[in-house]
């Protein structure tokens, strides 16, 4: 089994759940009380988010690569990014290190690709909705990729910095989510993908009635098929 370095704390709330899941999923496959082989860089999230909130993605990217680099030297053998949003700076990553770096969009493309669809709505940060880093990347893949209208994205991003992040899970926001995804799943859309790694943790797939793409899972999920050579 291959040593999974993650770079994490964006935020932990969600990074957590990655380790969750990696873990259950390598004991699921090989039993007994086999776990993951885990590395952890858990940063403080005010800083990721000053950052990002001062446009500072190259200083951003420096202290990624530094510290994915770091994980590579300790022994990482897959770097995994466990935030949608810090993909803006996966190219600098990816420059610092020779092991592999699981781009979670090519992910969860895959994913989508696999339930038989090409339609699909994105909620994530307004940086995720409305940049070209992620967007783009899943229809480089032939994905057609529609993201919630400007009130609307003001109101998922709102909900993700003010309330996820900070473990703060209410049913008001839960029901705004869902109406901005029914809305466009209306609209067209045959799936919805939460491009957001605290997005799962306001709405399950039994929340909706076409396929969901949550990124934490689908990302641990990869994690552990690249770590056991699957
Ligand atoms: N974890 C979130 C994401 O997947 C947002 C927090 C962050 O900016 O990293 O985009």
């Amino acid at each position: 089994m291959k040593t999974i370095g993650l770079l994490g704390g964006m935020s932990w709330e969600s990074s957590i759940e990655y380790e969750r899941i990696i873990n259950e999923e390598v004991r699921r496959r090989l039993g007994g009380v086999h776990s993951a082989d885990l590395l952890i860089r858990s940063y403080n999230f005010h800083d990721i988010e000053e950052l990002q909130e001062n446009n500072q993605w190259d200083e951003a990217g420096r202290r990624l690569a530094a510290d994915a680099a770091a994980l590579e030297r300790a022994g990482a053998e897959i770097i995994v990014l466990c935030t949608n949003t810090m993909h803006r700076v996966a190219a600098a990553i990816e420059a610092a290190i020779t092991v592999p770096f699981l781009h979670l969009a090519d992910a969860t493309a895959r994913a989508v690709l696999d339930a038989g669809i090409d339609k699909v709505a994105l909620l994530g940060t307004a940086y995720t909705m409305e940049q070209d880093f992620y967007r783009g990347r899943l229809e480089q893949h032939g994905l057609e990729v529609t993201v919630p209208n400007e009130a609307d994205r003001t109101f998922v991003h709102e909900v993700i910095f003010n309330e996820l992040v900070r473990g703060i899970v209410t049913s008001d926001s839960k029901a705004g989510y869902l109406r901005i995804m029914k809305t466009l799943v209306q609209q067209g859309a045959q799936g919805v993908i939460a491009g957001c790694t605290e997005i799962e943790l306001l709405v399950a797939a039994s929340d909706l009635n076409v396929p969901y793409f949550p990124t934490t899972r689908i990302h641990a999920l990869a994690a552990v098929d690249a770590a056991l050579g699957e």
